[in-house]
């Protein structure tokens, strides 16, 4: 039902976690993939791994905080590709603190990630999208976005990137390009397993006790967000937009 062949992705964030699995999904269901991401090895090792399987990868190092990096991208995928058909913001940091320890590199830095670097890429790629009236954006939330201790910075992002996708969607949808977001549960990647880290946790004991709590009674992998990314970047998805998809083995995770 997916079929992605002649399509053109960009993936902020794809050297690692959840961007990567995006990468390897995309590019296996025939897209052609800019892999993108502030440190460029994890990025090549991605895009080397699309190329061995027979797809085709362009990886690029680009910090989504900064303009002109994020324009530069864009530019350079369609220069290498001829279009772009696809974004994906995955690119994420957590800074997480209490209120009265949250500094305000805490704070902007987690804000300039999420929101401003997420805007700056919807901004460079629609200007493309609008002009082949053709295009798929996808966000990631997150369930922080309902509300998690310790991270008023990161909930507040991640609130705001909901009502940023509602936004374009309704902005967008006259050119054809379909906005939505996917708003993760508890995945397991280097960022989480750096939060168990952080609170001096075994990650297989953090992670037992929060799959305690989630309906599904695991936690989350990967490619489970993936998927969804990849079916809300094709055209099985292609009359929804503007939607926030939970992806968190319940509810809300
Ligand atoms: P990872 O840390 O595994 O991957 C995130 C990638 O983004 C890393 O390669 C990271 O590089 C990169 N990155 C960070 N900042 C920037 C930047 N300014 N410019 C470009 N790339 C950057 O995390 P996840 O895969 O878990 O997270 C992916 C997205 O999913 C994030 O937006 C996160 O907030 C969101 N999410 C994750 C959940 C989870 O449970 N894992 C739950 C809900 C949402 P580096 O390693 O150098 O920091």
């Amino acid at each position: 039902m997916i079929n992605l062949t002649d399509r053109v992705a960009l993936v902020t964030g794809g050297g690692r976690g959840i961007g990567e699995s995006t990468c390897r999904l995309l590019a296996g269901l025939g897209a052609a993939v800019v892999v993108a991401d502030r440190d460029l090895g994890p990025a090549v090792a991605v895009a080397q791994a699309i190329d061995a399987g027979g797809g085709r990868a362009l990886a690029l190092d680009c910090d989504v905080a900064e303009r002109d990096q994020v324009e530069s991208v864009v530019g350079r995928a369609v220069e290498t590709y001829g279009q772009l058909d696809i974004l994906v913001a995955c690119a994420g940091i957590t800074r997480d603190n209490l209120i009265h320890k949250m500094t305000d590199e805490d704070w902007d830095g987690v804000i300039a990630t999420h929101l401003r670097g997420s805007f700056q890429a919807a901004r460079a790629a629609q200007a493309h999208m609008v002009a082949q009236r053709y295009g798929k954006m996808v966000f990631v939330s997150s369930t922080s976005a309902l509300g998690n201790r310790g991270q008023s910075n990161y909930a507040a992002a991640k609130a705001g990137l909901q009502g940023f996708t509602r936004t374009l969607a309704i902005e967008l949808g006259p050119f054809n390009v379909n906005v939505n977001a996917v708003a993760p549960g508890l995945i397991e990647t280097r960022m989480t397993h750096a939060t168990a880290d952080r609170i001096g946790r075994p990650w297989e004991e953090y992670a037992a006790q929060r799959a305690a709590e989630i309906p599904l009674r695991r936690v989350g992998q990967p490619d489970d967000v993936a998927t969804v990314i990849a079916f809300l970047a094709s055209d099985a998805a292609s009359y929804v937009s503007g939607q926030t998809i939970y992806v968190a083995g319940g509810p809300r995770g």
